[in-house]
């Protein structure tokens, strides 16, 4: 049995968590906190808390949640480098992952995306296209930014240093050290993600479609039941998943 408190619990994927661990006899939804509520009131009665909110709110969260010792899982993407470094601060104290996407999916297009570039090398040029329902409130999304930074690390540089987010106007021709970034918003698409590798005479193209948030949510509580227990640390769906 695993005891949570859901923090963002009245958001899209608070609701569809909260929904399939009330389904799910292994779990125990302790506490559903969202804006106004006093974050820390069950705390103490959890195993883990998971956070899916807002990239303003996990600061607060985490070290809430180191002060109480409960495992974190986080969902929520969007944060500045600031926010992410005292985020994984957190983890000298408690056991937390940090995953821009807990489907099982997304996680073997991370793995592929890598093996791709190994295999295609720099010859091929690399983009990244997203696309997201229209109220969603961060872009590129986390999913977009973490391909890319496998791109990146494969290519020996950061994210930053290599990412071009759209094109407008006089941008000159494209040079080998660039990965485009692209994010479409509109509708209710819960989420959809395609690696390119544009090569001359061929194109290969790894996509991802989520359908539904339930591949998420319960990649999130799969997350929440490894990490009870475990000791304190910074882990990832890679680890949950033994992708190594
Ligand atoms: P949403 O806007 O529907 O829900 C967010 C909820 O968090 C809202 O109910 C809001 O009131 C609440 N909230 C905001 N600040 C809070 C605070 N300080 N304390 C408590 N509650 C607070 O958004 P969503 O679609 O559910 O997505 C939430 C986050 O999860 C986003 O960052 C999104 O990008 C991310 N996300 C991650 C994955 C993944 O697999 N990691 C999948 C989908 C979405």
């Amino acid at each position: 049995m695993t005891r949570i408190v859901m923090v963002g619990a009245r958001g899209r994927m608070g609701q569809a968590i909260v929904g399939l661990a009330k389904k799910d006899p292994s779990f125990e939804v302790v506490d559903e906190v969202d804006v106004g509520d006093a974050i820390a009131a069950q705390f103490g009665a959890c195993d883990v808390i998971i956070d899916f909110t807002h990239h303003t709110a996990t600061v607060e969260i985490a070290t809430w949640a180191a002060r109480a010792g409960k495992a974190l899982v986080i969902g929520t993407t969007g944060h500045t480098a600031s926010e992410r470094e005292a985020v994984l601060a957190c983890a000298e104290r408690i056991p937390l992952i940090l995953s821009p996407n807990f489907s099982v999916g997304v996680n073997a297009l991370f793995y592929l995306t890598r093996r791709a570039a190994e295999i295609l090398g720099e010859g091929f040029d690399r983009e990244v296209v997203e696309m997201h329902h229209r109220l969603k409130k961060d872009a590129p999304s986390g999913t977009a930014r973490r391909l890319a930074e496998i791109l990146a690390e494969q290519m020996g540089g950061t994210y930053e240093e290599l990412c071009r987010h759209g094109r407008l106007g006089d941008t000159g021709e494209r040079t080998g050290r660039e990965i485009g970034v692209h994010a479409l918003r509109g509708g209710d698409v819960v989420g959809d993600h395609t690696v390119v590798f544009a090569g001359a005479g061929e194109r290969v193209e790894l996509t991802h479609k989520a359908s539904s948030r339930d591949t998420f949510a319960g990649g999130a509580l799969r997350a929440a039941a490894w990490l009870k227990g475990r000791g304190p640390g910074s882990y990832t769906m890679f680890d949950v998943l033994g992708l190594g």
